[in-house]
């Protein structure tokens, strides 16, 4: 019988190694101070490439996507509050969610009343940074402890943020795994946090372990990796690949990858077969995991699946943006990760890519009443008396649904039975002759 596997690590203990290979890959790239354009994108995409041989794709600012437009290009050097007596009190240096992503350049002294309408903190949580933008309307601002701003007493504040705004392109990485065919399985994520671990770094570092993986294996699907600043970057992609988006056989979006929390799969708009592909995996991992039904707001499956689009994308991750208390605070950082978490994702994503590329759908060849079995050694294909019961009745199913309309994943999810021990029974009956992909041509008699 061939190995199916493709990607899925083979035990605990490789899984294990690769949630410590994502969560090393995070702690390099979690310093560096991303948005959804500049430096921080280009140094991001530059130490991915040393892993997977990326493309590096670019729109300039300006131009209209769909009903947006590229914004202008924003870097920032450094930023600080100096309190009355000279002292620094906020250094962007320390940290970079101290600066409101896209904030205009400024140098002014302004008064302890002025000072507090421009920071922004979290009096729930007095010693977290929260992690603010304002991409599309020009302004500047600060993010602290609020901790910092229940201490300041009045006098001049002199505040700095040395950044720029100007033309030039937003950028994003692609890389292709080619299949033998040009159908395709879209994998996206976004790169345009600064230092927030688990939203997104987790999904970023997580898609590049398993691009690594896959590079140079021969696959059935072709397997589209995005690396791309979220919405503006989504919304690009698609003004610009309008002619090839009718490839997308399935897609998923990695976001929130790596919090202690069980996996969590939020569904495709229309119900699409990765729902299933998706559902019976984490079914089949027999951990806790949860299934969500589609929702018209979280990360970019919000622009593949508007409605003009509807690309048959669902979206993978643990605990969904937002219901974590840490989410856009200083607070997700690479404490709130763990290597366990990363490497249980990172497999189970691998899975649905093994389960895409050994789905296929059968004929039975013998449909008129049940084939003898026993005659043809069927029954003694599997070890334990427990394992080879499940492969009798798979065995059972894959005869009776084979009729050309139901694949192996429909064939797992109908009867319960793990996919692995579905695809096993398939393959112990095509050697028997009694499935294959398509009938035998009779010549006319
Ligand atoms: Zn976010």
């Amino acid at each position: 019988m061939t190995n199916r596997v493709l990607v899925a690590p083979s035990n605990d203990a490789e899984q294990a190694r690769l949630g410590a290979q994502i969560h090393a890959l995070m702690t390099r790239l979690f310093p560096i101070c991303r948005s959804l354009t500049g430096a921080g994108v280009r140094e991001t995409l530059d130490i991915l490439r040393e892993h997977v041989p990326l493309e590096i794709r670019s729109v300039p600012t300006g131009t209209p996507v769909l009903d947006w437009t590229v914004p202008k290009v924003w870097n920032v050097r450094d930023a600080w509050i100096k309190d009355p007596s000279g002292q620094k009190i906020v250094d962007f240096a320390v940290a970079n969610l101290h600066v409101v992503s896209y904030s205009t350049p400024v140098r002014t002294v302004l008064s302890l009343d002025e000072l507090k309408t421009r920071l922004h903190s979290l009096p729930n949580h007095p010693d977290w940074i929260p992690y603010l933008t304002s991409y599309y309307r020009e302004s500047w601002g600060f993010c602290v402890a609020h901790r910092l701003v229940e201490s300041l007493m009045p006098g001049d504040y002199e505040v700095c943020i040395d950044a720029t705004l100007e033309d030039g392109d937003l950028v994003w990485g692609e890389y292709v795994v080619p299949g033998t065919s040009e159908e395709e399985v879209l994998l996206s994520t976004y790169l345009c946090h600064p230092s927030l671990a688990n939203d997104n770094l987790s999904g970023v570092a997580l898609l590049a372990a398993l691009a690594e993986r896959m590079h140079g294996r021969v696959t059935k699907f072709t397997y589209r990796f995005l690396f791309i600043p979220e919405t503006i970057g989504a919304i690009a992609w698609l003004a610009m690949n309008g002619a090839n988006l009718s490839r997308i056989r399935h897609g998923l979006v990695a976001t929130c990858v790596g919090d202690p929390g069980p996996l969590t799969y939020k569904r495709s708009r229309s119900g699409a077969p990765i729902d299933r592909v998706a559902e019976l995996v984490l079914r089949d991992r027999q951990r806790p995991f949860k299934c969500v039904d589609f929702f018209p707001w979280g990360s970019d499956e919000r622009q593949f699946s508007s409605p003009g689009f509807d690309l048959p994308i669902g979206s993978l991750m643990r605990t969904p943006y937002a219901e974590f208390p840490e989410y856009h605070t200083s607070a997700d950082d690479l404490t709130f990760v763990t290597p366990a978490a990363l490497g249980e994702t990172c497999a189970a994503y691998a899975d649905i890519v093994d389960v895409l590329e050994a789905d296929e759908t059968y004929v039975n060849l013998s449909p008129f009443g049940e084939p003898q079995l026993g005659r043809r050694g069927l029954y003694q294909h599997l070890g334990g008396a427990r394992d080879q019961e499940a492969a009798k009745l798979a065995m059972f199913w894959a005869l009776n649904l084979s009729d050309g309309r139901h694949s192996l994943s429909q064939i797992s999810a109908r009867s319960g039975i793990a996919f692995r021990t579905v695809r096993a029974a398939a393959d112990a009956l095509i050697a028997a002759d009694l499935l294959a992909t398509s009938l035998p041509n009779r010549s006319p008699s």
